[in-house]
């Protein structure tokens, strides 16, 4: 329960200086959305039903899926190019307008890149700044997407649910169009480099 506890701290931490936010569910609710995530076979079910929920209907999600997810939009520009064309393919097809942005704590890309959960979350902030620099270059989307960062935590599978707690969460990263510039730098990051995959 150690890690659980951890874990819980931090994420109140960061809900108290405001960098992770509850979902504004109203955003959401029947708009069509270009879901950027990670593949893992672990945890992908829940942010799928979660998105899913957050809409109200499956056929307003349309999935983009990748190791890493948002993260891979910042590591590697070969991925970002592919996972962007897929993305605004799909917005113009569907005439969706809204695109979530999702990584993950904990995440095996994060693990292999040694990538702390603050340095995720600021670059899951950067990934939907990117993608929505990128989608602006089209003439039939420029002004009209909207991108959201969203950060999905889980607790581990050890986490006893008879205490009302919740295994898994996903939060808003802060303003979709605020781009939070003010996340804490990485040498404020004291417990945080304790955090390891399973
Ligand atoms: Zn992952």
């Amino acid at each position: 329960m150690a890690r659980v506890s951890r874990v819980r701290g931090y994420v109140e931490e960061m809900k108290k200086k405001g960098v992770l936010r509850k979902i504004d569910e109203a955003i959401f609710l029947k708009q069509g959305v270009v879901f950027i995530a990670c593949a893992d076979s672990n945890r992908f079910w829940d942010w799928y039903c979660h998105m899913v929920s957050l809409v109200d209907n499956p056929k307003l999600v349309h999935t983009i899926s990748d190791n890493g997810g948002a993260l891979q939009i910042v590591l590697d520009p070969v991925r970002r190019i592919k996972i962007l064309q897929s993305a605004e393919k799909a917005l113009i097809a569907k005439g969706f307008r809204k695109v979530v942005i999702l990584s993950h704590l904990f995440c095996l890309i994060a693990k292999e890149e040694s990538i702390i959960p603050d340095k995720a979350i600021g670059m899951t902030v950067e990934a939907a700044a990117i993608a929505l620099d990128y989608f602006n270059l089209n003439p039939l989307l420029k002004g009209k997407v909207e991108v959201f960062p969203h950060y999905h935590i889980d607790y581990g599978d050890d986490l006893a649910l008879a205490n009302g707690e919740k295994l898994m969460e996903t939060y808003s990263v802060n303003e979709f169009s605020e781009y939070n510039l003010e996340l804490p730098e990485l040498s404020d990051q004291k417990g945080c480099i304790a955090f390891t995959n399973p």
